[in-house]
């Protein structure tokens, strides 16, 4: 078998491209990423034939896909407040590369495209939780891009008769999710600032709150989907309804790291959604073998790879 992890030298891509090594080292894995946010390192010592190069140069997409029986498509220009500064590069890479990626697979009849989607999706929905089912109204331009990503990748299924899955991710975090750039996520940022004995930045009054899942129960659902040729004509919200507010997420730090993480309130960011937590049941329903990572396990793992990092 034959894998295309496009986006695979990012924090989730490589952790899929280490999770296929272990459980299946005979499927050959290729890697397309530009590097814009991605590492060469984040692969190193892994199983993997890497190609530089954008999803946007369709030719170069069209070869990579060739001959591979699923696409596992991760590339995107993440994060919403860099959106929101500049709306076009997230367009074209998150749309459009979106579209590149289904057109080469769509060329080269290839059985299978997961796509990720994100649960901003939901924008300004209030309800909780969320099910794929209720209506969405993206409230920033990464989310409208993400939009799209899934919209394409199910009209390629109904049109197409395609066998795709468009999963939207809730917070994903773990270990090589970077804290190290200006759009960093809210776990890394936190963490790195806590073990640096820096107070920590909440944007807001921390009382929003998120659906977090650990990088290796997305692997593990991605594995599945892959391994049992998953398709879904609608979305799959790939979290399993946890609901934790950011001052609940510090205290859980503070009891891992047997320390007070001192907090430093700033306002609010445009276009980031209040709450966010999924009904968890139609990926229980698709993947009834996936036991989530429990919150405080994976936020100790994650804790012990950013300490690796400090002793390096
Ligand atoms: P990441 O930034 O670490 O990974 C994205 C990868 O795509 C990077 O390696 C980057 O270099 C690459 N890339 C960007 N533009 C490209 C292009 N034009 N051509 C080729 N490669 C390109 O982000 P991540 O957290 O690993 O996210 C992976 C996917 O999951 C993204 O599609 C993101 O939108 C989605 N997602 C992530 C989360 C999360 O919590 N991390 C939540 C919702 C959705």
């Amino acid at each position: 078998m034959k894998i295309l992890i496009t986006g695979g030298a990012g924090f989730i891509g490589s952790n899929l491209v280490a999770y296929f090594n272990r459980h299946t080292p005979d499927v050959e894995v290729r890697v397309l990423d530009d590097l814009s946010t991605g590492r060469l390192a984040n692969l190193d010592g892994l199983s993997v034939q890497f190609t530089e190069g954008s999803i946007l140069d369709q030719s170069l997409l069209s070869s990579v896909t060739r001959g591979v029986d699923a696409v596992v498509h991760l590339a995107a220009i993440g994060s919403v407040p860099r959106s929101v500064g500049a709306p076009r590069p997230s367009h074209d890479a998150n749309a459009t590369g979106t579209l590149n990626v289904l057109e080469a697979a769509r060329e080269n009849g290839i059985p299978q495209v997961i796509v990720a989607s994100s649960s901003s999706v939901y924008g300004s929905n209030k309800a909780l939780p969320k099910s794929e089912f209720d209506w969405t109204r993206p409230m920033s331009p990464y989310a409208v891009s993400k939009h799209a990503t899934e919209g394409y990748t199910i009209a390629y299924g109904f049109s197409y008769g395609m066998k795709t899955l468009a999963f939207r991710f809730f917070n994903v975090f773990g270990p090589g999710q970077p804290a190290d750039h200006d759009y960093a996520a809210v776990i890394p940022r936190f963490l790195d600032a806590a073990l640096r004995g820096e107070p920590v930045t909440v944007h807001g009054d921390g009382l929003q709150s998120r659906d977090f899942t650990y990088v290796e129960t997305v692997c593990a659902t991605i594995f599945d989907a892959v391994q049992r040729g998953v398709s879904s004509l609608d979305p799959v919200n790939l979290a399993f309804g946890t609901n934790t507010t950011l001052m609940d997420l510090l205290q859980r730090m503070e009891s891992a790291l047997g320390c007070q993480i001192e907090v430093e309130h700033a306002d609010p960011r445009v276009g980031d959604v209040r709450a966010s937590q999924s009904d968890g049941l139609r990926v229980k329903e698709l993947f009834p073998s996936i036991v989530p990572v429990d919150l405080d396990e994976g936020l100790s793992q994650t804790i012990k790879w950013f300490q690796s990092l400090k002793d390096a």
